[in-house]
């Protein structure tokens, strides 16, 4: 989905790019005559960043540099990046552009980790560039534990809450284990402002209807920076003359046919301290056409990271399949899914006392996905354990998916905190 007429910006930021030593060698001398030209670019991996983290992807004098942060490094040696306060301004203007319109009478609490990534500095600098106050209340500290943040958005009549949508839901089991309803108890919320896991319909839909208010959700990363955002419908859309998103088949090779699932690669048409051409992501994603309602031509789908999904034979699944199969039970806040010797197991935890998933549900999935399904229900507290919550601070990303022999061996019930 690149149109000929990205060629002139590519061009201007091809000419940026060869500033980084990392560049230098790889990009052509010519300028491009085509976005043929452009899709023989060689692609940019995060083994490439790796391995040239910290310096070599620097495009800006050193006076320029405003903030550094790093991927977390939880698969290998963490990737690093660079902004300039030109590129904050810049993801902070895209945050901005979505279906959150922050004001000055905002109280916004920020649930995402300050530690060395982006996103909180991101949304940080976008809610105040409006006018709005900023609560830091970092996920990663043992300062702001899940009650202390029931307290600050009570104490402060918040009205948006930012955060992993794990920590949504972490917070609303929170606050019902206080005895509150976070409908009706958080009368001044008026927004819920994500990232950083695939927000697929079904779970929108949990944390919407548990919450009372519309989720804003954004797809970024740190080498990335803040990429697309939803609108007030709920659709993400891709800041066009920022970034060019590639949808590429499983060789890499090829744009896959419009509306299909596949390879994220990314180009950041406008990041100027340490810009990217043709990332490979590890997402998984398509793009939709079709006008949405307020306006965009195409919308984006993240389908969560290539490296979570579970074959079936020649079929996969990914995160996003999983949640929407999910979204149809009646209980579904904590669930761990993977093969078993039929088809796909999901172990998914009760919510009230009773909950079960009948015969003809399973029957009508069954048929809707041409899949075996095996469905346990495990007694509250079997996956998550709730006295966490008033314990500990820290909780990373869910992890959905087990092996086969994981599941065997109920790994799942000491979760591993990514
Ligand atoms: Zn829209």
């Amino acid at each position: 989905m690149v149109h000929e007429n990205r060629l002139t910006a590519i061009n201007q930021f091809i000419e940026h790019c060869r500033k980084a030593p990392f560049y230098r060698e790889r990009l052509p001398d010519e300028l491009l005559s085509s976005i043929h030209e452009f899709k023989k670019i060689p692609l940019t991996t995060k083994e490439d960043l790796r391995e040239i983290s910290p310096f070599d992807l620097v495009c800006v004098p050193h006076k320029k540099l405003y903030q550094y942060h790093e991927s977390f490094g939880t698969t290998g040696r963490p990737i690093s990046t660079w902004v300039t306060k030109e590129d904050i301004r810049l993801h902070a203007k895209n945050i901005n552009s979505g279906g959150l319109k922050f004001t000055k009478k905002d109280i916004l609490l920020i649930r995402f980790p300050y530690a060395i990534s982006s996103i909180a500095h991101n949304l940080h600098f976008a809610a105040q560039s409006k006018g709005a106050c900023v609560i830091p209340a970092s996920s990663r500290t043992t300062i702001t534990p899940f009650t202390r943040v029931i307290d600050l958005m009570q104490k402060l009549k918040v009205t948006v809450l930012a955060g992993l949508p794990q920590q949504a839901l972490l917070i609303a089991e929170t606050a019902e284990i206080m005895g509150l309803e976070p409908s009706k108890d958080f009368p001044n919320l008026r927004a819920i402002f994500t990232a950083g896991e695939a927000l697929t319909t079904g779970k929108r839909k949990l944390l919407e209807g548990i919450w009372g208010v519309p989720i804003t959700d954004n797809f970024g990363m740190t080498e990335i920076g803040s990429g697309a955002i939803s609108c007030q419908f709920g659709r993400h859309h891709i800041p066009g003359d920022e970034c060019i998103f590639e949808i590429l088949d499983n060789q890499l090779i090829k744009e896959v046919e419009s509306g299909q699932i596949g390879n994220l690669v990314i180009t950041t048409l406008k990041k100027q301290a340490a810009p990217i051409i043709r990332y490979v992501t590890g997402d998984r994603a398509r793009i939709l056409p079709g006008k949405c309602t307020c306006g965009e031509e195409y919308s984006f789908e993240h389908h969560g990271r290539s490296s979570e999904i579970i074959k079936l034979g020649s079929r996969i699944l990914d995160c996003w399949d999983l949640t929407e199969i999910v979204s149809s039970f009646p209980c579904q806040r904590f669930w761990v899914a993977g093969p078993n010797a039929e088809g796909l197991k999901f172990v998914v935890e009760e919510e009230k006392s009773g909950d079960s998933v009948s015969t003809d549900l399973i029957n009508n999935l069954e048929e809707r996905y041409k899949l075996k399904l095996e469905i346990e229900i495990v007694p509250k507290g079997t996956l998550y354990d709730r006295k966490e919550l008033f314990e500990v601070a820290e909780v990373g990303k869910p992890r959905y998916i087990y092996t086969a022999e994981e599941l065997e061996q109920k790994t799942y019930l000491k979760p591993v905190k990514i």
